[in-house]
């Protein structure tokens, strides 16, 4: 099977034809297939989309294709400019590849696809190309993904911050959290009020009407926010913070009452620390134990 067979098959472009495939100056380059468009077709104007009558042909340019049996491929076209009566003189657009990139869309996608079980170095060093290459594939990735993501039926989000370079600074995460789909939804710079209120705004107040569960941890700057934006639906914090501050005043009423007796000369409440902070069922100690100034019961 020639290699224009599983091309046309695969990535057919009606206005273009593929012509013979060749080595490359040596084999190690790999594979060089050159692409002509198809007899008295005119080319389109990258600017407005319309046809126009080609005005003079770049240099031959390489876009990087998906490689086969680990040969990188190569199509080689000299692009058209386009007389384009509404732009000017225009470079024409390429089905095969986006603005001025020097890789196929196919070889994008293939490329961010891998970048999801690879590092992007390692997908790079495998497919023969550059980390910026695979940079570039996940952003198109990522960008095609937001144009075209569906926000509409959220009825659980959930809040949380992330920290960075050693803990001083935050990203603000914000996750769809609806039984059967959960995803990231939105990323903000700093943990501040500003932050998720710039969330809200993205959101609007339309969806926000609609949110029925918004989960966070205590973070006050969130509190205040989402009191005010989504006052609807119910806030619900998370248990972690919820028992760390029920253990901070239990801790702190502790100390008081053991100061307080103490004064009046008794020591019933020494050694209590971690009987009152423990969960009932990992207690082992019996109080009369510790009461009678037992071991410690941690
Ligand atoms: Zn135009």
């Amino acid at each position: 099977m020639r290699l224009q067979v599983i091309l046309n098959a695969l990535e057919r472009h009606g206005s273009f034809v593929y012509e013979s495939a060749a080595w490359a100056d040596s084999s190690k380059e790999g594979l060089l297939v050159r692409v002509r468009p198809r007899r008295r077709s005119r080319p389109i104007c990258s600017g407005c989309g319309n046809r126009g009558g080609t005005y003079d042909h770049l240099p031959e340019r390489r876009f990087q294709h998906v490689p086969l049996w680990g040969l990188a491929v190569w199509f080689v076209y000299a692009a058209r400019r386009v007389a384009c009566p509404v732009c000017g003189v225009k470079v024409e657009r390429l089905p095969w590849a986006s603005g001025k990139e020097r890789t196929t869309s196919s070889f994008q996608w293939f490329l961010s696809r891998w970048a999801k079980r690879l590092s992007w170095r390692e997908t790079a060093e495998i497919f023969g190309t550059s980390w910026h290459t695979v940079f570039r594939a996940v952003k198109m990735a990522v960008c095609w993904g937001i144009r075209h993501r569906e926000l509409e039926g959220i009825e659980a989000i959930g809040i949380d911050e992330v920290a960075y370079r050693k803990g001083h600074q935050y990203f603000t995460l914000v996750y769809q959290i609806d039984r059967g789909s959960r995803r990231l939804l939105w990323v903000g710079q700093d943990r501040t009020k500003e932050t998720l209120g710039r969330f809200f705004r993205f959101f609007g107040r339309r969806r926000t009407e609609r949110l029925k569960y918004i989960c966070s941890d205590m973070w006050k700057a969130y509190l205040s926010v989402i009191a005010r934006e989504a006052n609807g639906a119910l806030h619900i914090l998370d248990r972690f913070h919820i028992m760390q501050l029920f253990n901070k005043a239990i801790d702190k009423v502790r100390a008081q009452e053991a100061r307080e007796l103490k004064r009046k000369g008794f020591e019933v409440l020494k050694r209590t620390r971690w009987l009152l902070l423990k969960r009932r069922g990992n207690l082992k100690v019996s109080v009369a134990t510790v009461a009678c100034g037992g071991s410690r019961s941690r």
